[in-house]
């Protein structure tokens, strides 16, 4: 019986003597146990579970089990770009997306981004994705937004954006609250997405006292160099927008001050760390968030640098938090002899985090019974790097990846099976992206070329008085080249 079939829905699914991270308020592990899923949730989890008459298993010997993965920041809709902007600062991507190039965006471009963004996020073990869609620059846009997440059978959160108005502008606009209506339904949760400049004015008052209405969280980006900054955080703390329900993107430019109106108020800050460290935000800020007892997710940002993986999130967050520890002290002339962030906690920040920061911490981000069954499997049986597992959490924090998510179930679906994605048209995202690509390429014409290869500053090699150049600075050294 192939994987596909195997997997009809209504069936329940046990994953069998695996190593299982349940994540669990204490973190439980357990060595050769089951997770037994039965509808949408899981039944049971434990060793040598019995189970119903006609239950699909599957071996999960030689891997580990844990809960789907949460991306609580994704510009989903970038996805049809893909790595075009490696070499970007945040300046270059303000000025392409925000400024010169996001308004081409149509609908069928934003659907592009986002089904491939929606697949390649369940194709790497994270079942939950908050996209952050803030090229809703029509309710046209949105349905097409919706439509794509509606296409891909994972669990999203859409945070509705438009960088292209004011918030106070389309977030109290009919339109918006008749999509709303509409089209917020089933498993797809909602936010609203839109940043705080800092003007005295405070404009986007009337942004906040929407979400408020519709009962839905805001999430921002907070502390970003150049962008926004504390006036942000002050405007919105005095006027009793920031709630327990508040997702401050990056937080990662901000003053002590900041850091305690977050945790006084009890928000929550998405790291997105490889973007931080590329794009210019500001160092990635967990160094800080820990010190203030501030709850941290982990986010990916936009694939036009990065790819959707957590586990990449999980192994840049790792490092960036202990190069900072290492390096405050040698300026202090002290070393560090033991690292206080540790591969359990960025595995947590990975599920539960994402699971709080959401407020879906009751149904998912752990593996417990009563849970709905988002369920990851890494298992490689092909790969030199799936044995020995020694450190479960730093198994999945630094050795594992995409290639390694063996099976990935989300609301009780088998999603990815032996490897391979079920019930997702991988074809047809291929071919919408390429109908993007072909429609940006021709709407850029050079500037395609340009957007995508920044000039390198000029960079000058210091002198060294150890190099053996006898002709350097003698005259006439020109001619010899
Ligand atoms: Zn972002």
């Amino acid at each position: 019986m192939s994987a596909t079939a195997a997997h009809q829905p209504g069936r329940p699914l046990v994953l069998r003597d695996g190593l299982v991270l349940t994540m669990d308020d204490s973190h439980t592990i357990l060595r050769d146990a089951d997770v037994l899923i039965i509808g949408e949730r899981i039944e049971a989890v434990g060793p040598a579970l019995e189970v119903p008459d006609g239950t699909v298993e599957v071996d999960a010997s030689g891997g580990i089990v844990m809960p789907g993965m949460i991306d609580t920041h994704r510009h989903l809709w970038q996805t049809a770009m893909r790595g075009y902007g490696a070499d970007w600062t945040l300046t270059q991507y303000f000025v392409w997306y925000y400024l010169e190039w996001g308004k081409r965006f149509r609908p069928q471009d934003v659907y592009a981004g986002n089904l491939l963004g929606a697949i390649e996020a369940l194709d790497a073990g994270v079942t939950t994705t908050v996209d952050w869609s803030h090229g809703l620059q029509t309710i046209d846009h949105a349905e097409a937004a919706v439509d794509a997440l509606e296409a891909v059978p994972g669990r999203f959160v859409l945070a509705y954006g438009n960088i292209q108005q004011g918030p106070w502008e389309w977030a109290t606009s009919p339109e918006f609250r008749d999509f709303v209506t509409r089209r917020v339904r089933g498993r797809l949760g909602f936010q609203l997405a839109f940043d705080v400049t800092g003007d005295p004015a405070f404009p986007e008052r009337a942004a906040f006292e929407a979400a408020r209405e519709l009962g839905v969280p805001v999430t921002t980006h907070a502390g970003v160099w150049g962008a926004t900054n504390d006036d942000g955080i002050r405007l919105m703390h005095e006027n009793g927008f920031m709630t327990p329900e508040s997702v401050y993107v990056h937080a990662a430019t901000l003053s002590q001050d900041s850091y305690h109106r977050i945790a006084a108020t009890g928000g929550s800050v998405s790291v997105s760390t490889e973007s931080e460290q590329s794009a210019g935000q500001g160092y990635p800020p967990t160094w800080q968030l820990r010190k203030h007892g501030i709850p941290v997710s982990l986010s990916m940002d936009t694939s036009v640098w990065w790819s959707g993986d957590l586990f990449s999130a999980m192994r840049a967050t790792l490092g960036a938090d202990r190069s900072r520890e290492h390096l405050e002290a040698h300026g202090r002339q002290e070393t560090i002899t033991h690292c206080h962030l540790r591969a359990e906690e960025v595995v947590d920040w990975a599920t539960r985090g994402g699971s709080r920061a959401l407020g879906l911490d009751a149904s998912i981000g752990s593996l417990e019974p009563g849970k709905k069954a988002d369920v990851v499997l890494l298992k490689n049986d092909h790969s030199p790097v799936m044995f020995p597992i020694l450190n479960p959490y730093g198994h999945v924090a630094f050795q594992a990846q995409r290639a390694d998510v063996h099976t990935v179930v989300v609301n009780g679906r088998v999603v990815k099976a032996d490897h391979r994605l079920v019930g997702v048209d991988l074809p047809a995202a291929r071919q919408a992206v390429e109908s993007t690509v072909g429609y940006l390429m021709e709407q850029l014409g050079d500037s395609w070329a340009t957007g995508m290869n920044p000039d390198i500053p000029e960079t000058k090699i210091m002198d060294n008085p150890y190099m053996y150049t006898e002709w350097r600075g003698q005259k006439g050294s020109e001619d010899r080249s």
